[in-house]
């Protein structure tokens, strides 16, 4: 892809490298990597005289970010064809719009909408069966919570996957039922398999599409490369013919899912696959639910209810997958929430096997780890994904579902990083809508909920380490840190261009800073 590009000289720029030395003001990018980075004067001398020169005219540029969890299929979903509920601010506005999909939907044609949060709606429930039912009571309609791990369904829905009063929800699932036990149209965790395998699949090209959807997105928000994290063969097939015909934009790090919803056994995993647009060789499982929805699993109540969430696999089975998944040669990328899974995934990580330096697991989220976890996990080498924006987006449901004992330690990124566990964060977009990495930053940073309450503001990292996290922290995540993650001769010429320097700026500004230019291989593939 980068054959034809030619050489491009950056200069009268402020470098922020992230490596020593940390400052510079050019750029020379050769055949897609960066061949030097130093003196404005001496480079321009030296380059090449056919090479494009940009004068930055003193903007700054740091490495391209890194989206180290994010759903890219799922964003470009919302981004194309899906109802988008993310802004919802009551019960009846989503029957309305969901009215509105189903009177417009073609013939077989389910309504897909996501994004709904209860939290932030006017009657502070989600919708039912009832209320669905109101706005479509023949076409199926599937709405997925924020948090992506409970669906609400109305009856055609529920008539389609077969789900009665009489229907007993699958391991690691729950079909909510009121009083008289009939469903009620929420299904949480892997009871959403039921309606899956019933719902009529996207084609290839709509996944293409998606995908080119949600990969243009990022690059607008300056970020080069990121994880799709979780997908069914069917995704993955599409992504190697996009790789196969250059068609990638720019880097994913496709997880194919262990073990998809709904499935009673686990997926064969497909073939290992690295190229330079494409990596595939981290599995991706989920050991429980989330937060916000109160379905990851604690060692004390929710605050709101009587209960402590949701293991999906019991010890044995998640072992055995994670065994099998390592001893092939694998990377294992696992969700865990709750402190209760946490200790799962360590404990099944702990008995890997495998001499140091040992291949390094990931643990997706690690929302509620204790002191004993986080040393475990600096001990096992484990990479931490976790997702600062869940504080400004899921503040509000955090305040008002954890118990007092929980809350501090919630997303605890300073104790990660003074631990020694080291952090790549991210935004598990489209689970926020936020997928700005500075506006990330700056979470991490202020600590602060979207009612400007602080959450646990003791676990504040600084904005050179936010950045660290958006950037080498992903590299490190995706095992590319040889390639990518700073800027330094001979990694890809992956960067952004930034209307200020994040560095010099104050925290609640970072999201405010605007992208210039994105650069991928050396190719400006984003310009404002
Ligand atoms: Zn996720």
């Amino acid at each position: 892809m980068s054959d034809t590009v030619r050489d491009l000289v950056l200069y009268n720029a402020r470098v922020r490298t992230l490596a020593a030395p940390s400052a510079a003001e050019a750029i020379v990018v050769r055949d897609g990597r960066i061949a030097a980075v130093g003196d404005g004067a001496d480079l321009l001398r030296a380059s090449n005289g056919r090479a494009t020169r940009v004068d930055l005219g003193g903007r700054t540029v740091v490495p391209g970010f890194n989206d180290a969890h994010a759903h890219i299929w799922k964003i470009g979903h919302l981004l194309t064809s899906m109802l988008d509920l993310r802004r919802a601010t009551s019960v009846d506005a989503i029957v309305d719009d969901v009215r509105r999909f189903a009177d417009r939907a073609g013939q077989g044609a389910w309504v897909l909408g996501r994004g709904y949060n209860e939290a932030r709606l006017r009657e502070r429930r989600a919708p039912t069966r009832v209320d669905l039912d109101r706005a479509s009571p023949r076409v199926p309609v599937v709405l997925t919570r924020t948090c992506g791990h409970i669906y609400a369904v109305n009856s055609a829905a529920l008539a389609r996957a077969g789900i009665g009063a009489g229907t007993d929800a699958p391991p690691g699932g729950v079909i909510d039922r009121d009083d008289r036990g009939e469903p009620t149209g929420l299904l949480h965790e892997t009871a959403m398999g039921l309606v899956n395998r019933v719902m009529p699949p996207p084609t290839a090209a709509d996944y293409a599409r998606m995908i080119a959807a949600a990969l243009g997105h990022q690059l607008s928000l300056g970020i080069t490369s990121s994880s799709d994290c979780g997908v069914a063969a069917p995704i993955l097939a599409v992504y190697r013919a996009l790789d196969a015909d250059g068609a990638l934009p720019s880097r994913v790090n496709v997880m194919p899912l262990g073990k998809p919803d709904g499935a009673l056994s686990a997926a064969p995993l497909p073939e290992r696959f690295v190229s330079e647009r494409l990596r595939v060789d981290t599995v991706k499982f989920l050991a429980d639910g989330g937060l916000s929805g109160a379905t990851a699993a604690l060692s004390v109540d929710y605050r709101h209810a009587p209960h402590k969430g949701v293991l999906r696999f019991d010890r044995e089975e998640l072992e055995a997958l994670c065994r099998e998944s390592h001893d092939a040669g694998w990377r294992i990328a696992t969700h865990a929430i709750g402190d209760v899974a946490i200790d799962q995934v360590l404990s099944i990580y702990e008995g890997l096997d495998g001499a140091p330096p040992r291949r390094a697991h990931r643990v997706e989220h690690f929302g509620l780890p204790t002191a004993e976890h986080l040393a475990r996990a600096a001990a096992l080498g484990v990479i931490a994904a976790p997702q600062a924006i869940f504080i400004r987006s899921l503040g509000p449901n955090f305040r008002r579902y954890l118990a007092d004992a929980l809350l501090p330690r919630t997303y605890p990124i300073r104790a990660m990083l003074d631990a020694g566990v080291r952090v790549a964060l991210s935004s598990d977009a489209p689970v926020v809508e936020d997928d700005n990495p500075l506006a990330g930053m700056a979470a991490a940073v202020t600590r602060r909920d979207s009612d400007g309450e602080l959450i646990a503001p003791e676990q504040a990292i600084t904005i050179a380490e936010a950045l660290r996290g958006y950037t080498v922290g992903g590299a490190v995540a995706s095992g590319d840190d040889d390639n990518r993650g700073t800027i330094e001769p001979g990694k890809w010429a992956d960067l952004a261009v930034l209307s200020e320097d994040p560095l010099a700026a104050e925290p609640d500004a970072l999201p405010a800073i605007a992208v210039d230019m994105t650069i991928v291989g050396g190719s400006i593939v984003h310009e404002r």
